[in-house]
């Protein structure tokens, strides 16, 4: 049998039309409507891009979205400042602050500045230390995303060997701790870990989130084993044209793997989804609803 291609733009727009229908039915039954507040500080182009398609995103699920742009020489205590108005406004049900921010903004001070019950990116401690606790939490989108897409693949992650390389507190961690929540056997390997391709050919699942291009080959694969790459590289491509790769090498793993996402197309558009999701979650939150089906 061929090695699947799991394809992350139609099981995101799935998700995608999920969430949507409920936010539909949240609005016509309880007059609710989830709203998200995307914070931008300074011009960064990608960031612009990541924050247009987020902004579109979240208007065509039904729910608000507030864009609040302010200038690169923006103060911390001025962003502090914007997200307490956030915090303690009711139509602001999710806060997301687009990071990096500029040099004079610590960006730790401002994840932890945010309300922990909006917190829809995940990141501020007390989701990652309920997350790492196997409490309920808001929990990182790209992480949420991954495991999504591995359950297309196999009914149950329980029991699988899975083995997370890097270990970002945006990728890596908290993706370790879904998959041990949901009972995988769970590796961390970083940049310290000895003989890598050895530990990675144990993996039924491998995650890679690393940002280094096409780095895990094919011969670290276990035959069979499911893939989910995270990365996103650009490197020069025909023409002079920049291309976007992943941190595995498709075309190696495509002869080798049971089942890998692709770059783009994979879990890329996972990750606006996923926030959508947690944002229609931490709505219902608190509004004291239960949690929405979807
Ligand atoms: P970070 O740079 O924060 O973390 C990278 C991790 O990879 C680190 O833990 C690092 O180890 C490890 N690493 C680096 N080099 C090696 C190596 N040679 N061998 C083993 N491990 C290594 O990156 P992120 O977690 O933020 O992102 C990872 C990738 O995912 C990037 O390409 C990024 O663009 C992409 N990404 C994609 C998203 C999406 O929506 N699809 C969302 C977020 C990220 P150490 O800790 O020892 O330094």
């Amino acid at each position: 049998m061929g090695t699947r291609i799991i394809d992350g733009k139609t099981i995101a727009a799935d998700l995608r039309g999920k969430v949507t229908d409920a936010v539909h039915r949240l609005r016509r039954d309880r007059g609710i409507v989830p709203g998200i507040a995307v914070v931008l500080v300074g011009v960064d182009p990608a960031s612009e891009v990541y924050v247009r398609n987020k902004s579109k995103a979240v208007a065509e699920s039904g729910m608000r979205a507030f864009d609040c742009k302010l200038a690169a020489s923006t103060s911390e205590a001025e962003l502090i400042a914007l997200i307490a108005k956030l915090n303690a406004d009711e139509e602001v049900s999710g806060i997301l602050v687009q990071l990096p921010l500029p040099k004079q903004i610590d960006a730790q001070k401002i994840i932890a500045a945010i309300d922990p019950a909006k917190d829809v990116d995940g990141f501020h401690p007390v989701n990652a230390g309920r997350l790492a606790s196997g409490l309920s939490a808001l929990v990182p989108c790209t992480p949420m995303g991954c495991v999504i897409l591995a359950k297309t693949v196999h009914e149950t992650l329980a029991g699988l060997e899975a083995v997370v390389i890097g270990r970002s507190n945006i990728v890596g961690k908290p993706v370790a701790r879904l998959l041990l929540s949901e009972n995988a056997t769970v590796t961390i390997t970083h940049s310290r870990t000895n003989d890598l391709p050895s530990v990675c050919r144990r993996a039924d699942l491998v995650i890679a989130a690393i940002g280094r291009p096409e780095m895990v080959r094919g011969d670290w694969i276990k035959p069979g084993a499911t893939i989910i790459d995270v990365g996103i590289n650009r490197v020069p491509g025909e023409g002079g044209k920049a291309r976007i790769v992943g941190d595995v090498a498709y075309a190696e793993a495509m002869q080798v793997a049971g089942a890998v996402t692709p770059v783009p197309g994979g879990v890329g558009p996972m990750t606006i989804a996923c926030l959508l999701l947690n944002t229609l979650r931490a709505s219902c939150a608190q509004k004291g609803l239960p949690a929405p089906k979807v």
